[in-house]
């Protein structure tokens, strides 16, 4: 039987739609308990006979995986082979920059380039509360994108940063994740993606996650448990990547293991001392850093 490649762009409890080599769509379930696909994998497919489902045999190595650990502590995978991860937020709800840092440092920590998306610029009243902390991550190189899903404002710009990739809309609850996903679709209301399963678990089955197609070329996946992500980190070790800035400066510290925090010679301390790197940033990093490492020493115990 021929095999072909295919790649996940919604699931459902027990199926998956796939989208093939040719742009067709079509749908598949799994080939046994183990093989666990979700959105955005690359995967094999069988035909069944006379049936118009394929089969998931296989799921090809994944780029990268966006996962969180579930109500049972295990390590529940959301989404795979990523390519951006846009850090929504917005004047209101009020935002929390730590965790705004903490999806950043996500990306970073799996190696996705990140960008800080920032919403509801029409509301201009509370704008400039935001100013300063928006200049801190463009310092710390990360693209910043000022929007407004009511206006339209800076929306194209969004697009040409997604391009043809595969982006990950994340953020807080009511900073606009939806609406600005409406406007990158061009006002079309999200495709509240349900199938009719001919058989077994009822007629609709509601979607888990969906990757949704932009006019540009470009995907966003959407997916109830990505919009409110928090990241699981479960290194100490790995919080560095999630910091760009402090990673970069930290190759000049004097000893390699340097961990920024009250080394000697340390040339993160110097910067921050000096104000290349905003204190806020660096506090965020030591933040996440005792917070993994509390984590990590009870997952030991
Ligand atoms: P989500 O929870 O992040 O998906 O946020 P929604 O897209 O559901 O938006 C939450 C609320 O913010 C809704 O009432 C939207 O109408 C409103 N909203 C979204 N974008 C904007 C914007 O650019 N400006 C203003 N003023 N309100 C917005
Ligand atoms: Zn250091």
């Amino acid at each position: 039987m021929p095999q072909q490649p295919a790649q996940v762009i919604a699931t459902y409890s027990q199926r998956m739609r796939v989208r093939m080599a040719d742009r067709s769509e079509a749908e598949a379930r799994i080939k046994g308990k183990r093989l666990r696909p979700v959105c955005g994998d690359f995967v094999e497919l069988e035909p069944i006979a006379n049936e118009d489902e394929w089969l998931i045999t296989a799921i090809q190595d994944r780029r990268n995986v966006l996962a969180r650990p579930n109500m049972r502590g295990q390590t529940e995978i959301l989404a795979s082979n990523i390519e951006l991860l846009l850090a929504v937020s917005a004047p209101s709800p009020k935002p929390d920059w730590f965790v705004v840092d903490r999806y950043l440092a996500a990306a970073g920590i799996i190696g996705v380039p990140a960008a800080v998306v920032f919403n509801k610029t029409d509301l201009d009243d509370e704008l400039a509360d935001a100013a300063s902390y928006l200049d801190e991550y463009e310092a710390a190189g990360y693209p910043v994108l000022r929007c407004s899903a009511e206006t339209g404002a800076g929306i194209a710009a969004i697009g040409a940063e997604i391009g043809e990739q595969v982006a990950i809309v994340v953020g807080q609850s009511g900073v606009g994740k939806s609406s600005i996903i409406n406007e990158l679709m061009g006002g079309e209301a999200l495709r509240t993606a349900e199938i009719s399963t001919k058989s077994g678990e009822g007629r609709h089955t509601t979607v888990n996650s969906v990757m949704l197609d932009l006019p540009g070329g470009g995907h966003v996946i959407d997916s109830p448990g990505v919009r409110d992500y928090a990241p699981a980190l479960d290194s100490p070790a790995d919080v560095i990547h999630g910091f760009r800035e402090i990673e970069t400066a930290g190759h000049e510290c004097r000893f390699a293991n340097c961990r920024h925090l009250q080394e000697p010679g340390c040339a993160v301390k110097a910067a921050v001392d000096e104000g290349s790197i905003s204190a806020r940033r660096y506090e965020s990093y030591r933040r996440l850093l005792r917070l993994t490492e509390e984590l990590d020493s009870k997952s030991r115990s």
